[in-house]
């Protein structure tokens, strides 16, 4: 029997379970030519047709997926790709120029498409210009297939699998499928990366940062992935495997002890209410956010539309998410991000060195008021139910709210112009994630309707350190005390201004966290919806004198840890049971 090995990791999405190793690889796919002898040409050709096949269920049944999930019919651009892929003109090509140049059919194939996409991007028209980016995606699981080379995408992956790789971008992450992909263990990342945070949308165990993992596992092996404590055991013993039987059971109770919470307002013991909202990156998980006691959302990421589609939704598909969203909630509020495209979300072939300090979020979208556009005009239309606020995310200067304010009155004129209703009063604020943001929100608060403090990026901006680079991530914590005061700082300014200010990054599903914050004056707290039970849990149990005085004295602590010990102390003095399940 193999030997149990236990690999150590940071545990990002709480959960245990057991399945069989998975490697995903993105192996490079590299195009060789190869003569083929005349006899074969024939069976060149069917090898060649065959992989259309398979690319075209495949292509199918991510399109069930998406659908599914979005809940909405929002991937019509899988048909607009399945459509390609049954081009006339491109199979007559390959099958014709197999035969007449004798060659393979990955190779020719390889090349008839190049001259395609080049075509294409010689476009005048914008809309042909962008189908080229959708050609290469096609063309690229063909080719994957053509060379069997079997995971093309992880939508492949089989059930029962435990997903093991180097990385997953977030964009591959939006796309796994957790009916069979029971946890992810990964060598890179953080806590707070966009991988970590999909992970816990799909409700799926998960471990980043594990050291060497590839040299260390292998497709097929038996593995418990125990994202609670951040460790993957392989080839996992009886009496361990008997070990974790009991965690499950223990894992239902808690969760059952929690549930009745949902119902319960979110109020301090003493009557401050707090608006404890969800974030989602994925319309369905709405429904979750609705069960989890959730009386709103605070924050919907919404590049993961962008990312899930590899491409940027057309006006009327986003206006079909935002509205249908935002019907489902009512009369609760939705906040609704702009795109925060750029940092790990990586959306298009422009590398950069250091992309978190880079071309991202607002800044992407200030710089193409087409592109924007697109995203205010859906929002705006959607706006007619009366429950939707707009926010845009990463603000580093006064110039680009006021840049923003021009494009939306644009937008909003032109809507008048067509007599398209929308709301007059929606709210639109900003998150407050940049150093800059955070220093001068005593001036920006007069120009927006609220701020939404992004602690993620506060930290990673203030702190100087990457939020999902694992090499640093010892370094990342939202309880430095740097962060800490100026959180304060914002909170102070908003409520000067007289606007709400609210915190949507992973600082306010932390239990230790929500005395501190109720007693810096939060309004909302955005957490991801399985985080809510406990949360209004821990503030059932406080009052606001006593969160002023825990606030009052972690701002003053040196550093990060001594603020965690205190807040840890106290919470496990009032809920003996809930260190355990931090
Ligand atoms: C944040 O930065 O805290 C935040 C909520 O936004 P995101 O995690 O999407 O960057
Ligand atoms: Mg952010």
């Amino acid at each position: 029997m193999a030997k149990e090995r236990i690999l150590k990791g940071i545990g990002v999405s709480k959960g245990i379970c057991q399945g069989e190793v998975f490697v995903y690889e993105t192996k490079e796919v590299k195009i060789v030519q190869t003569p083929i002898p005349a006899r074969y040409l024939a069976t060149e050709v069917e090898r060649f047709t065959k992989a259309l096949q398979k690319t075209e269920k495949e292509l199918s049944s991510i399109k069930e997926r998406i659908n599914a999930e979005i809940g909405v019919d929002f991937a019509q651009f899988l048909d607009a790709q399945i459509l390609m892929l049954k081009d006339r003109e491109i199979i007559e090509s390959v099958s014709e120029r197999i035969k007449i140049e004798k060659t393979n059919a990955e190779y020719v194939y390889h090349k008839v498409l190049d001259e395609y996409a080049k075509k294409l991007g010689a476009s005048r028209d914008q809309y042909l210009r962008e189908r080229v980016a959708d050609i290469w995606d096609v063309g690229m699981r063909v080719l994957r297939n053509l060379l069997g080379m079997t995971h093309s995408s992880v939508v492949d992956v089989p059930q029962g699998s435990v997903l093991v790789a180097h990385d997953i971008s977030p964009s591959d992450a939006a796309l796994i499928n957790p009916n069979n992909v029971l946890g992810l263990a990964i060598e890179v990342g953080g806590r707070t990366s966009h991988t970590a945070i999909t992970t816990r949308a799909l409700e799926i165990p998960a471990v980043v940062g594990v050291e060497n993992l590839l040299a260390k596992i292998k497709n097929g092996e038996k593995v418990i992935l125990d994202g609670n404590r951040g460790i993957l055991i392989k080839s996992p013993t009886p009496g361990r495997i008997q070990f974790y039987r009991g965690e499950i059971k223990k894992e239902i109770e808690y969760q059952k002890m929690l549930s009745p919470f949902c119902e319960l307002p979110a109020k301090t013991r003493d009557g401050r209410q707090l608006d404890i909202s969800a974030n989602i990156e994925f319309f369905v998980e709405y429904s979750h956010a609705k069960r989890s006691g959730a009386m709103g959302i605070g924050l919907f990421r919404t590049e993961f539309l962008y990312l899930t589609r590899r491409g940027n939704p057309s006006e009327e598909e986003q206006f079909r998410v935002y509205d249908e969203l935002a019907k489902k909630m009512k009369p609760d509020p939705v906040i609704i991000r702009t795109y925060d495209l750029g940092g790990d979300k990586i959306f298009s072939d422009y590398h950069e060195a250091n992309p978190f300090l880079g071309w991202r979020a607002i800044r992407v979208s200030l710089d193409d008021f087409d592109f924007f556009k697109i995203q205010l005009r859906a929002i705006l239309r959607a706006s007619v139910n009366r429950n939707i606020r707009i926010m845009y995310p990463m603000i580093s200067t006064y110039e680009e709210i006021q840049k923003a304010r021009v494009y939306f009155k644009e937008v909003t004129e032109e809507l008048k112009k067509e007599k398209v209703d929308f709301d007059d009063h929606i709210q639109v604020g900003i998150m407050v994630e940049t150093p800059s943001a955070a220093i001068l929100s005593n001036q920006l608060a007069a120009h927006v309707d609220f701020f939404s403090i992004g602690s993620n990026d506060l930290t990673q901006y203030v702190l100087a350190v990457d939020r999902g680079n694992e090499r640093v991530s010892h370094l990342f914590d939202h309880f430095h005390p740097a962060v800490l005061r100026l959180i304060k700082q914002v909170i102070d300014a908003g409520h000067r201004s007289h606007i709400w200010v609210g915190l949507c990054g992973e600082l306010a599903a932390d239990p230790s966290a929500i005395p501190l914050l109720v007693g810096l004056g939060i309004d909302e707290l955005s957490m991801s919806p399985v985080a809510i039970p406990r949360a209004k849990m821990v503030l059932r149990a406080l009052t606001v004198p006593e969160c002023e005085k825990i606030a009052d004295k972690a701002l003053n602590f040196r550093c990060a840890s001594e603020v965690q010990k205190f807040l840890n102390r106290m919470i496990a003095k009032k809920f003996p049971g809930i260190g355990g399940i931090k």
